[in-house]
């Protein structure tokens, strides 16, 4: 009995599973060039720890220079933006989570972006794009929200529903996007007098 080949594999993927998620971490979680020693920017040692081993793997540089990461520390970053992405696409399609206490459903996707958080950055403090304020990644009031900053996209945090304030001037780098979902017929109430 004849049977068709397998389709070719690599009309499938065009770019690579590790290449995407190189790219992925490269774009949110890489430190600033003023963040980083001189054996960093020379590819000597991990982006995030003290490593100098001959495990390191290479990151996507820019204009030249070749960062390199440790494998706990790449699959660390890889799962906090992961974790994260999950978490605000859910949001950003639910009402219930843009105007309220979050669902049930985001529970667990809050839950495991806190833990992949923890685990990359040995932290749990995170600052909401608007007041400022410093906040606990597992704040239940805390939500994702991303947008275009002036010329990368931004993986931010911000108090919800709580916090609608405009961000302080001092503090302000980028036009945050309106939070979420209209709630339905929203009166258009402006809160505060102050200009
Ligand atoms: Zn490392
Ligand atoms: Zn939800
Ligand atoms: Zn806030």
């Amino acid at each position: 009995m004849d049977s068709l080949p397998p389709p070719p594999a690599e009309r499938l993927a065009p770019v690579g599973e590790l290449t995407w998620r190189n790219r992925l971490v490269t774009l949110f979680e890489m430190p600033t060039t003023a963040e980083l020693s001189d054996p960093q920017r020379a590819g000597e040692q991990c982006m995030w720890c003290a490593a100098h081993s001959v495990e390191l793997r290479p990151l996507e540089g820019m204009l030249g220079w070749e960062p390199r990461a440790c494998a706990p520390c790449f699959e660390a970053r890889a799962a906090k933006v992961k974790t994260y992405t999950e978490w605000a696409g859910h949001v950003e399609c639910c009402r219930e989570c843009t105007n309220g206490p979050r669902c049930a459903a985001a529970g667990p996707l809050a839950e495991a972006h806190a833990v992949a958080f923890e685990a990359a950055r040995s932290g749990r403090l995170v600052i909401c794009s608007r007041c400022r304020d410093q906040v606990d990644v597992r704040d239940p009031l805390i939500m994702p929200v991303r947008w275009i900053g002036m010329t990368l996209p931004v993986h931010g945090y911000v108090h919800s529903p709580k916090c609608q304030a405009p961000p302080p001037d001092k503090g302000r780098q980028y036009e945050l996007p309106p939070i979420g979902l209209p709630a339905g017929p929203t009166p258009s109430a402006d809160e505060g007098g102050d200009r």
